[in-house]
């Protein structure tokens, strides 16, 4: 006992010995992450990590090292190889670019370390009232309810299994749901993965997702979706749910949301929106009018880290009848139980809503954003983002040698660079092979995707720092590297088009 009770003299045996030299080095922590944020748009917006970037096979750290050392490490071989969202040329896949506030908001998430899965404490009361300002942006009654997530899969995910209680009631609770339930749900084919993927972890499985055919816009042909439903129906089967894009990933596209409320609304089917960036238009006046119906679904997924710049990772769930939310996912047990004061009190707690107990505090950075920003703000920058896909969308008609593949409906330009004579297998690879230059040398970052027959170069502009010239350099860009590769010596016609392993 002797020995250990000396050690037990120390405070702790995990904090600063000498809280001064502590604290001198976390104020340097705190100016590289300053730099590295304002610095980070005049290096390349990519470059490949060096091996020591790489490398993972170093041994567990059986003693500690100094924290200035470990800083040292993150600028050399961490800091010069970021994905680059940050950087004003990040267009690729949807990503946020962040805020240098986000930097405060995260070591301030870090200060009060809250575990947010319920209880009664102050950083509680920030997520409801995030969710309470969600619920007034969106239009939702007061009695709907939301939960904070790490992003749109998970929210849809959740959004789900509240669909299915719905559908099959309390029971599925205790015995599951099974194949003779019949029960079928619905989505573009232009809609996200994650919609599968929540189909195949409800145990629903992939194949009782329909997915109904777009229009040339795009978005979901609505007389496809109810004559789908119908069938179905007239089939013995029970369709549950429709899950609409708000924002599609490919291009932009905004399905009906009153043509979908309308069929859903006749056919008691569960409405469930993923907006995971396209539903924060809502924070601009002017873009408003373009999620007119947004406020009859019965569940919205979105993300705060996609296009309201949120440190990653951050989303939610809203639910407008919030008692079958909560249904869907309370449990009774006694080592949870609630009082009425005390630290157990402040019922319902988030856990009540979903399916994480230990969360993080990620309201905060949200409540931050919100605050400092404003709405207006936000709003204005979204609108910036649309303007600047107007642009790129003309300026890309108007050169001869670029063909735009999808209409601009929001923030996404899909576009490829087509030279008399190349046929679209060869397209395909010059402009997987033009997208992959842009890449690697660090010029500017869009992502590559395929529409119908055709591969585009997607620009997609979640991204508050890109200015007209930045969108002015990609297009010169494309074209002189689309020329490069044509004029030979890159053998751009050997390009692998098949996914790496
Ligand atoms: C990004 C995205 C998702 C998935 O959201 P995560 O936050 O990445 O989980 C779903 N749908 C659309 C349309 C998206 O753009």
């Amino acid at each position: 006992m002797g020995r250990s009770s000396d050690k037990d003299t120390r405070p702790s045996p995990l904090e600063p010995a000498d809280w001064e030299s502590f604290r001198e080095d976390a104020h340097r922590a705190l100016d590289v992450a300053l730099d590295h944020v304002r610095e980070r748009r005049n290096g390349p917006v990519w470059r490949e990590p060096a091996a020591e970037a790489r490398r993972c096979d170093e041994a567990l750290p059986l003693d500690g090292a100094a924290l200035s050392t470990l800083i040292d490490e993150l600028q050399t071989r961490v800091l010069p190889f970021t994905l680059g969202n940050s950087h004003p040329r990040f267009w690729g896949w949807v990503h946020g670019s962040g805020t240098p506030s986000g930097i405060v908001s995260h070591l301030m998430m870090a200060a009060i370390n809250a575990n947010m899965g319920g209880r009664d404490h102050a950083p509680v009361y920030i997520e409801r009232q995030v969710i309470a300002w969600m619920k007034s942006l969106f239009g939702y009654p007061e009695q709907a309810s939301g939960t904070i997530v790490t992003g749109t899969s998970s929210a849809t995910l959740l959004g789900l299994a509240v669909a299915r209680q719905r559908a099959l009631g309390q029971r599925v609770r205790e015995h599951g749901n099974s194949a003779s339930d019949g029960l079928l749900a619905y989505c573009s084919e232009q809609s996200h993965v994650s919609i599968m993927k929540a189909m195949e972890l409800l145990g629903l499985g992939n194949g009782a997702l329909r997915l109904v055919p777009v229009s040339t816009d795009f978005a979901m042909d609505h007389r496809a979706l109810e004559a789908m439903v119908c069938a179905d129906l007239a089939r013995g089967l029970k369709p549950f749910a429709v899950i609409s894009s708000v924002g599609s990933v490919n291009t932009g596209a905004i399905d009906s949301l009153p043509a979908i409320n309308e069929i859903c609304a006749q056919h008691a089917i569960w409405h469930h929106v993923d907006g995971a960036f396209g539903a924060l238009a809502l924070l601009s006046e002017a873009l408003r009018p373009l999620l007119r119906g947004i406020e009859q679904a019965d569940s919205i997924a979105f993300d705060f880290h996609k296009w309201m710049h949120v440190t990653y990772a951050a989303g939610c769930l809203l639910v407008r009848d919030g008692a079958l939310h909560r249904q869907s996912f309370e449990t009774a047990h006694p080592y949870l139980r609630g009082e009425r004061r005390g630290i157990a009190a402040g019922a319902p707690w988030p856990t009540d809503f979903g399916v994480d107990l230990s969360r993080g505090f990620s309201a905060l950075g949200v409540w931050f954003q919100l605050k400092e920003m404003g709405v207006r703000r936000l709003g204005e920058a979204i609108e910036r983002n649309c303007e600047q896909a107007r642009w790129l969308g003309r300026a890309v008609e108007e050169a001869s040698c670029l063909e735009l593949l999808a209409p601009v409906s929001l923030n996404i330009v899909c576009y490829r660079f087509q030279r008399p004579g190349i046929d679209d297998e060869q397209a395909d690879r010059l402009n997987r092979r033009i997208v992959v230059e842009l890449q690697c040398r660090g010029i500017a970052a869009p992502s590559f995707t395929q529409l119908q027959d055709k591969a585009a170069i997607r620009v997609c502009i979640t991204n508050h720092r890109t200015t007209r010239a930045d969108l002015q350099a990609l297009l010169e860009a494309t074209i002189a590297l689309g020329d490069e590769l044509l004029a030979g010596g890159h053998h751009w016609e050997a390009y692998d088009i098949s996914r790496p392993a």
